[in-house]
C-alpha cells in the first residue's frame, strides 16, 4: 500500500469532480436515542476515478454509500454530485439522479427471483421509459459484457452467486450511468467469482467509469486506485495505491 499522500489525490481528473462531501454528518435517530455515523467528512471523487472505501463494520461506509447514491440525505454538509447540490432535490429529483446517473450493486444481489436475468437487467431503463425493443437489446448486450450472453432466460434461482451478481452488474450497467457504486459486492461470494466480479470492475474502470467499491477486505479494496478508510464516522486515511 502507499504512504498517506495529504494533498488532493493524484490521479488525473480530467472531466471535473463527481463526488464532493463537505463537513457531511449524518445522524440516526431512534426514539430519544441519536447517532451520529457521519462525523463531519470531506471527500471529493473525480471522473475515472476508482476508489474503495475500507473499514471496520459499523466505521459508517453504508452509511455513506446511502448518501452518495442518494438513497439518504445528509443531516448536515453538502454533497454534492456532478456539481449539482443534492441537498436541493425533492424526492422525485432524488429518484431520477439515481436512474440517471447511478449503478447500484449490493451484498445480497437484489435481483427479483420471479423474473428472468435480461428483464432483472431491463428493470432501470423501464423506470426510464425506454422502449421495449430498445430495452431487450442493451439488457442482452450488458449481460453479454458481465459474459452472461448463455444465461438471458434464467431465474436467479438456477444461476450461482457469482452469475447472480455479474447480473446485477450488468443490471446496474445497462443504463449507462456516470457513477457506479457498489456496497461488498463480493461479500457473498467465493474466491474465484469474487475475482470474476472484480476483473469486471477493473474493465469498467479502463473504460472510464467511476467506481466506489465499499469493502471491509484488503485483497478487494487493492483492485481500486485509491483506499480509503473510515473509522468511527470520519476519514481516517486517504492513499493512492500503487499496484
Ligand atoms: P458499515 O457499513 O461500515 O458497517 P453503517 O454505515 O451501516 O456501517 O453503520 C454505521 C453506524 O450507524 C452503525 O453503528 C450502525 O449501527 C448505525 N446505523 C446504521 N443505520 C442506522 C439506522 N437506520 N438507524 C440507527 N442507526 C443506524
Ligand atoms: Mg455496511
Amino acid at each position: 500500500m502507499a504512504e498517506l499522500v495529504l494533498d488532493r489525490p493524484t490521479e488525473a481528473d480530467p472531466e471535473g469532480t463527481v463526488i464532493e462531501l463537505v463537513g457531511a454528518r449524518k445522524t440516526y435517530r431512534t426514539g430519544s436515542i441519536e447517532f451520529e455515523a457521519l462525523r463531519g467528512v470531506d471527500l471529493a471523487i473525480g471522473a475515472g476515478e476508482y476508489v474503495a472505501i475500507m473499514g471496520p463494520s459499523g466505521s459508517g461506509k453504508s452509511t455513506l454509500m446511502n448518501i452518495v447514491g442518494c438513497l439518504d440525505v445528509l443531516t448536515a454538509g453538502e454533497y454534492r454530485l456532478a456539481g449539482e447540490d443534492v441537498g436541493e432535490l425533492d424526492e422525485v429529483e432524488l429518484a431520477d439522479v439515481r436512474n440517471r446517473r447511478l449503478g447500484f450493486v449490493f451484498q445480497q444481489f437484489h435481483l427479483l427471483p420471479s423474473l428472468t436475468a435480461w428483464r432483472n437487467v431491463e428493470l432501470p431503463l423501464v423506470y426510464g421509459r425506454v422502449p421495449a425493443a430498445e430495452r431487450k437489446e442493451r439488457a442482452v448486450a450488458a449481460l453479454e459484457r458481465v459474459g452472461l450472453g448463455e444465461k438471458l432466460d434464467n431465474r436467479p434461482g438456477e444461476l450461482s452467486g457469482g452469475q447472480q451478481q455479474r447480473v446485477a452488474v450488468a443490471r446496474a450497467l445497462v443504463g449507462e450511468p456516470a457513477l457506479i457504486l457498489a456496497d461488498e459486492p463480493t461479500g457473498n461470494l467465493d474466491s474465484r467469482s469474487t475475482e470474476d466480479v472484480l476483473a469486471l470492475f477493473d474493465e469498467l474502470h479502463a473504460h472510464g467509469r467511476t467506481i466506489v467499491l465499499i469493502t471491509h477486505e484488503l485483497e478487494v479494496a487493492e483492485h481500486a486506485r485509491r483506499i480509503v478508510t473510515v473509522r468511527d464516522g470520519l476519514l481516517q486515511s486517504d492513499e493512492v495505491n500503487p499496484r
